[in-house]
């Protein structure tokens, strides 16, 4: 069954980037370039991995991903962050408001598809965060 993607991401080259690599892996996505619409659209799709960038315009995705996290449908998504300002600090805000794994922008194509394919592999999170897949925290 193809594996379905969520991408929030306002940068429209950047969006166009990372969907066009979903797609040309097989995956199915699903494009949002405003976060105020992501909560919604999310629980419309039911994603097998949600993508966001964190720097963006009206809602940020620090909060985005809490938001996420608070729901019962989405809180076992697994939820990879796209930051082009990731320092360690950035990271660990990151990782405590829910998401699994990150990767800095400019991406790498490879530790990109990398970071996707082993949080698809690993499936659906706890919703303790106690225990993310080993594959999800490969720098
Ligand atoms: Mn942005």
């Amino acid at each position: 069954m193809t594996k379905r993607v969520l991408v929030v991401e306002d940068n429209e080259l950047n969006l166009k980037l990372f969907c066009d690599l979903l797609r040309a892996h097989g995956f199915e996505t699903e494009a949002v370039r405003d976060g105020r619409d992501a909560y919604g659209r999310a629980r419309a799709f039911g994603p097998d991995l949600i993508i966001t960038d964190i720097q963006l315009p009206h809602v940020t995705g620090l909060e985005l991903i809490a938001e996420m996290r608070g729901d019962d449908q989405l809180v076992s998504v697994p939820i990879m962050a796209v930051t082009a300002y990731a320092g360690m600090g950035d990271e660990g805000r990151i990782r405590a408001a829910g998401a699994n794994a990150y990767v800095s922008k400019p991406i790498s194509v490879m530790r990109f598809m990398d970071v996707v394919n082993g949080l698809i592999a690993a499936g659906p999170v706890s919703e303790s965060m106690d225990a993310p897949a080993p594959s999800a925290l490969a720098k």
